[in-house]
């Protein structure tokens, strides 16, 4: 009798810029309810999907360990306990990458959302999940997810996965916490703030050895949709004429440079380059690397 496999290997995904090694760590994967599109009139999204061959919404969750000789950083930490089975899966997978989450001495959100910050802290037992680790986050994430008077606006169900989650999640990190406007924040790595999303949501361009790659964040959700088309923004888009122009703008940025390109959504494990051809942008996923 052969045994066939009942899980899927390993979520772990290496590609280096320079001297620094990019680790694509999967949380796994969101089925998401079709109504997350603020914009996209009613029955434009299935046959969008459908032309696609996807019969359904799979949203990758990725998060980006970053290391170079001196320095083991992770950019997001998925979603820990907070969204269902599929997802939840970054210390499983940086285990499997020969990571301790004790080794990790910096940790970089993108913004403070479930499935980017929800790995911080593990609230059965309270434990720091990273325990040796500097909080880094854009200065307007804080400011806005611990400001009474925006979590009285949100809805019920983001009073509770948006705003009570951060603050449960970000809160043992208070004390170790560094916030920026803009710049490098470690060694090769420099902020690039994409507000629209969150306030204060941020990508980080890496750089070493005369390469270059962007880990955008939540630029695109859909890849499906919002590389054609996007100007398409989503139900948690706090500011959605602000998400709709840094999605533009960096769009741009990464078509006329060439430049390699990943996203915490991006089908895993998302590292690509953008085109441009009579104003659609089309995503190029990279050929998969057994050997550098
Ligand atoms: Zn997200």
């Amino acid at each position: 009798m052969i045994a066939l496999p009942e899980h899927q290997i390993p979520g772990v995904y290496h590609r280096k810029i320079g001297d620094i090694v990019v680790t694509a760590i999967s949380d796994g994967y969101l089925v998401m309810d079709r109504v997350m599109t603020r914009n996209l009139p009613d029955g434009e999204l299935t046959p969008a999907l459908s032309a696609q061959f996807r019969d359904e919404l799979v949203f990758s969750v990725n998060s980006f360990l970053i290391r170079s000789k001196d320095r083991v950083a992770l950019i997001d930490t998925g979603s820990g306990d907070y969204l269902g089975p599929t997802a939840g899966h970054v210390e499983a997978n940086l285990a499997a990458a020969g990571v301790s989450p004790a080794e990790v001495d910096t940790v970089l959100l993108t913004h403070m959302h479930p499935d980017h910050s929800a790995g911080l802290t593990d609230m059965g037992t309270g434990d720091l999940r990273f325990p040796n680790a500097e909080l880094v986050v854009h200065e307007a994430e804080p400011r806005h997810w611990f400001d009474d008077a925006q979590m009285a606006r949100a809805s019920d169900l983001y009073k509770h996965l948006h705003f009570r989650m951060t603050r449960e999640q970000v809160t043992p990190y208070l004390d170790r916490m560094r916030t920026f406007r803009e710049g490098e924040v470690l060694p090769g790595v420099t902020a690039v703030p994409l507000p629209g999303h969150t306030p204060g949501h941020t990508g980080y361009l890496v750089e070493s050895g005369g390469e270059a790659l962007l880990i955008w964040g939540d630029v695109i959700h859909i890849p499906e949709v919002q590389f054609a088309r996007p100007e398409i923004t989503m139900v948690p888009d706090l500011d959605p004429d602000a998400a709709v122009a840094s999605r533009r703008r960096i769009l741009d940025m990464a078509a006329q440079d060439g430049l390699l390109v990943t996203g915490m959504h991006l089908h895993y494990p998302g590292f690509g380059n953008v085109s441009v051809e009579n104003g659609v942008f089309r995503h190029h996923p990279e050929a998969w690397r057994q050997k550098w």
